[in-house]
């Protein structure tokens, strides 16, 4: 797809790459296809053969393992770049995890533990991420981090997810104020649904597509080429009018009663 934005001499953390289908994915080939150089994390070593092969097409300098819940990787993510980079442009944080069995129950029989880790992986590493990157973005930056509608009214299945996503946009409407002095912008791109493997998880996902398919306006669901289009825009000087808000690639499936 031609790149409407231009990110030439950028340097871009992106965060969330598992396998071809990831919607990080679609965001780092977008990234790079407008100039960006990237750097580039895989969970671990079981990931690392299906992560690395995608960054090293996309050219990335710097591949890193980083488990966010692993103490210090992510502080020795933010190490390489200062040793290399010495700055940063922008970040894609496109993570989430909730416990299976927490992620299928009701809400109501959530346990704390599920609770707890799926708030600490899927937000608060988003904090922590902003946090590592405010010392190299000295000349400003974008920090965008990926949601879904189930953040605002009740999606089927979606469960303690529905609670994250929504302590997510808080998160980012917050960040964004905080950050505001040191010209740093702060988003939420809110997807449309995409088979991926997270997406594997949530309960009759193949009913969940059907019903978006049919109720978005143009019959069409997103792919990660599309939502990568929005990402670039994101990270681009274009968007600097926009910071704190949720940015909808979802063929507008938000807007349908
Ligand atoms: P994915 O499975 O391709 O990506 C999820 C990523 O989270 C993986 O790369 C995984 O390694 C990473 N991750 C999980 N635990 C981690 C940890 N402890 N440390 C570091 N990374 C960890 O699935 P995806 O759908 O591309 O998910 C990316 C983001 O998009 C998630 O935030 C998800 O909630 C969001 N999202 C997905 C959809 C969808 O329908 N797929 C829609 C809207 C938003």
């Amino acid at each position: 797809m031609p790149s409407l934005v231009n990110l030439a001499g950028k340097r871009g953390l992106v965060v969330g790459i598992a396998n071809e289908h990831s919607i990080a994915t679609g965001c780092a080939q977008a990234f790079r296809a407008a100039g960006a150089e990237l750097a580039i994390t895989y969970l671990n070593a079981k990931a690392e053969p299906f992560v690395r092969p995608l960054a090293e097409a996309l050219q990335a300098p710097i591949i890193v393992p980083c488990d966010v819940r692993v103490p210090g990787e992510l502080e020795a993510v933010f190490e390489r770049l200062t040793r290399e980079w010495g700055r940063l442009d922008f970040l894609l944080h496109s993570i989430a995890f909730a416990p299976r069995e927490d992620l299928q129950a009701k809400l109501v029989d959530c346990s704390a533990e599920g609770f707890a880790m799926a708030m600490d992986i899927s937000c608060h590493s988003f904090i922590r991420m902003a946090r590592l990157a405010v010392p190299l973005m000295a000349e400003g930056g974008s920090l965008q981090t990926v949601s879904f509608f189930g953040a605002e009214r009740v999606v089927e299945h979606y469960n303690v997810m529905g609670p994250v996503k929504a302590a997510l946009e808080a998160t980012v409407r917050t960040l964004a104020a905080d950050l505001a002095p040191q010209r740093i912008h702060v988003h939420s791109l809110s997807a449309g649904p995409v088979k991926t493997r997270a997406a594997s998880g949530i309960g009759r996902f193949d009913e969940l597509l059907d019903r978006v398919r049919e109720r978005t306006p143009a019959h069409q669901l997103t792919s990660i080429e599309e939502i990568g289009q929005v990402a670039a825009f994101l990270a681009s000087d274009a968007a600097v009018p926009l910071t704190g808000s949720v940015s909808y690639a979802d063929r507008g499936f938000h807007i349908v009663a």
